[in-house]
C-alpha cells in the first residue's frame, strides 16, 4: 500500500543499516532497527484500540522511543498529537478533550497526575518512559517487526499540532502528508541537505522545528542525526565537531556565544547554522559570524504552515530578516480589508502553497478567521518586502500598539532601545492608558555588568523616534519572560504592566 508520508520519510530506509541516530551516550540507532520498533508501535496502537484516523496523544521526553511512535502511528494512518513537556495536567486535559485522543501517552512518572485526565476524557493511558521502558513498550515488545503500511494519500490527515499558545488558547493544526512532505523536500533541496550530513539535534520534537523541520529533513536526506534530550551548551559544545548543521531558536545562539568554549575551531567543520521561531536579534547574528566565522541562516515559519521563508544559502543571509517566499509559497503583505499593500509597506502577512494546513480542528470560526477562500493563510504576523525580496517581521498584528491613535510596531522601538548602550534586549508592549487608549510601555534587559538608567535610556531614543512611539514608561528586569521556544510572552508582560496608567 502507498502511504504518501511514511514511503518517503521511513519506507525508503526500510533495509538500511545507516545510522539513523547518534545517542549522547554513543550508542547509535539503524534505520532499520528504528523501523522495527516503529513496527511494533503501529501494532500497539491497533491493540490499543485506534483505527487509522484515529488520534494518539503524547507528553513524552524526547527520546528515540517518541520518534518511534510517531514514524509507527504514520505508517497506520493514525493522527498524533505531540504535547509540551511542560503543560499541566489541566492543560494536558484540553488537549486530550480536544482532539478526543483515545489513547494517551505519558512517561511513567506522569501517570499518576494525568490517570484521572485520561479517564475524564474517555480515553486510555499508557506508559512510555524516554528509555523505552513502560506500559506501551510492553505492549509493544512481542509485536511484529513489520506493518501492513496503511493506505495514505497526500491528504490525509497527519497529524494535529498545537501551536504555542503564544498569543491565546493553542488551536490543532490539522497536518496532512503532504503539508509535511511538500515542505521538507524543499527545505532539503534550500539548504542542500545531503546523507553526507550530521544533524546536531537539541530541539524538542513536541514542536514543528525539531519535529517537522528537523526530523524530516534528516529522514529525507537520510542523513543522521545527533539526537540529545535537550539543549544544553556543554553537550551542543561536545558534538559541535561532529556535526555539519544545526537548527536552533535564537537563544541556542546567544548562550553558545555566552560560553568561552566556543571557538572558530570547534566549529571549522560545520556547514551550516540555521534560526528561528522567534526573532534573531541582528546583534547576534552579526556576533556570531564574528566569532565564528558562519552566518546564521534565519528562516520563518509556524505550526499551521511549516516553513514560508528563509534567507538563501548562497547569496546574502541578511541579519534581521527572513529571506524569501520558499519555492512553491506564495506570500503576500496584506492590510486588514484584504488589499495587497504598496511595495515596501507593513502589512498583515499571508501565504499559500501545499505546505498551508487545512484548518483548525473543531475550531470552525478560526478556520474561517485566518484562512481565506482563496486559499490564503492570514498569519497574524506583520512584515514588509523590501525591493530585493528580503521579509522582514516587525511583530504580531496583536502586539502592534495603537496609542493615541497612531500605529506604534514594538519591533522599531526594540530596535532602538537595543541599540543603546548598556542594554542586553527589550520587548515593548501596550497596555491600557486612560487619555492615549494605549500607552507605551519598555521592558528592557541590562547587558552582563552593565547598570540601566531609565531616563538616559529615555533620551537615548527621542533623537530617534517619534514623541509618540516613545515609552511612558521604561521597567528594568532581569530577564525577559520565555517559553520553550524561546518566544518572549508579552501576554504575560501585559497582564504584569495592566495597571501601570490605571
Ligand atoms: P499561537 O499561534 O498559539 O499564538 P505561536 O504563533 O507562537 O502561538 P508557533 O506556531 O509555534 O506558535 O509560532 C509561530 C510564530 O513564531 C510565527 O507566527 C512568528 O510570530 C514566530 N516566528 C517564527 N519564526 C520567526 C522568525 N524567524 N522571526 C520572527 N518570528 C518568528
Ligand atoms: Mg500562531
Amino acid at each position: 500500500m502507498t502511504n504518501h508520508l511514511y514511503d518517503a520519510l521511513f519506507g525508503r530506509h526500510a533495509d538500511s543499516e545507516a545510522t539513523f541516530l547518534i545517542l549522547p551516550d554513543g550508542q547509535s540507532l539503524a534505520y532499520r532497527a528504528f523501523l522495527a520498533e516503529a513496527a511494533r508501535y503501529a501494532h500497539a496502537l491497533r491493540a490499543a484500540g485506534l483505527a487509522p484516523g484515529d488520534r494518539v496523544a503524547m507528553q513524552l521526553e524526547k527520546s528515540p522511543a517518541m520518534l518511534a511512535v510517531i514514524a509507527g502511528a504514520i505508517r497506520a494512518g493514525i493522527v498524533f498529537l505531540p504535547l509540551n513537556t511542560a503543560y499541566t495536567a489541566a492543560e494536558v486535559a484540553y488537549f486530550v478533550a480536544n482532539s478526543g485522543a483515545k489513547l494517551l501517552l505519558a512517561d511513567g512518572a506522569r501517570a499518576e497526575a494525568l490517570g484521572p485526565v485520561a479517564r475524564d476524557c474517555g480515553a486510555t493511558l499508557q506508559t512510555l518512559n524516554a528509555d523505552g521502558t513502560g506500559s506501551f513498550a510492553d505492549a509493544a515488545a512481542g509485536q511484529n517487526d513489520d506493518y501492513p503500511t496503511e493506505a495514505c494519500g497526500p491528504d490525509t490527515l497527519a497529524a494535529f499540532l498545537y501551536t504555542s499558545g503564544t498569543t491565546g488558547r493553542s488551536k490543532g493544526a490539522m497536518m496532512t502528508h503532504d503539508n509535511l512532505l511538500s515542505n521538507a523536500r524543499v527545505l532539503v533541496d534550500y539548504w542542500r541537505f545531503t546523507a553526507e550530513d550530521v544533524l546536531l539535534h537539541a530541539l524538542p520534537i513536541f514542536h514543528t522545528h525539531g519535529l517537522f523541520v528537523a526530523t524530516n529533513v534528516a529522514l529525507l536526506a537520510g542523513c543522521p542525526m545527533i539526537f540529545l534530550p535537550k539543549f544544553d551548551a556543554e553537550a551542543v559544545i561536545g558534538l559541535l565537531p561532529r556535526a555539519t548543521a544545526m537548527m536552533g531558536v535564537p537563544t541556542f545562539y546567544t548562550r553558545l556565544l555566552d560560553d568561552p568554549r566556543l571557538t572558530r575551531d570547534l566549529v571549522a567543520g560545520m556547514r551550516l547554522f540555521i534560526s528561528g521561531s522567534a526573532p534573531l536579534l541582528a546583534e547576534t547574528h552579526v556576533a556570531w559570524e564574528e566569532w565564528t566565522g558562519h552566518r546564521i541562516l534565519e528562516r520563518y515559519g509556524m505550526t499551521e504552515t511549516n516553513m514560508n521563508t528563509s534567507n538563501p544559502y548562497e547569496g546574502a543571509r541578511r541579519a534581521g530578516t527572513v529571506g524569501f517566499p520558499l519555492p512553491g509559497v506564495e506570500l503576500k503583505i496584506r492590510d486588514t480589508e484584504g488589499a495587497e499593500v504598496a511595495q515596501g509597506e507593513i502589512g498583515v502577512i499571508e501565504v499559500r502553497g501545499p505546505n498551508v494546513f487545512k484548518g483548525y480542528w473543531q475550531m470552525p470560526e478560526k478556520t474561517r478567521e485566518e484562512l481565506r477562500e482563496d486559499g490564503f493563510f492570514i498569519t497574524g504576523d506583520l512584515g514588509r518586502i523590501d525591493a530585493e525580496g528580503y521579509v522582514t517581521i516587525v511583530g504580531r498584528a496583536k502586539d502592534l500598539i495603537i496609542s493615541g491613535g497612531f500605529n506604534v510596531y514594538p519591533k522599531e522601538v526594540e530596535m532602538a532601545l537595543d541599540d543603546q548602550p548598556g542594554v542586553l534586549e527589550s520587548a515593548v508592549i501596550g497596555v491600557h492608558h486612560p487619555d492615549f487608549g494605549e500607552g507605551v510601555v519598555a521592558v528592557v534587559v541590562a547587558e552582563k555588568g552593565a547598570a540601566l538608567d531609565p531616563e538616559r535610556l529615555r533620551q537615548g531614543i527621542a533623537a530617534e523616534l517619534a514623541a509618540f512611539k516613545r515609552p511612558k514608561h521604561i521597567a528594568v528586569v532581569a530577564e525577559l519572560p520565555r517559553n520553550t521556544m524561546g518566544k518572549v510572552q508579552k501576554n504575560l508582560l501585559r497582564n504584569s504592566y495592566a495597571d501601570l496608567f490605571r
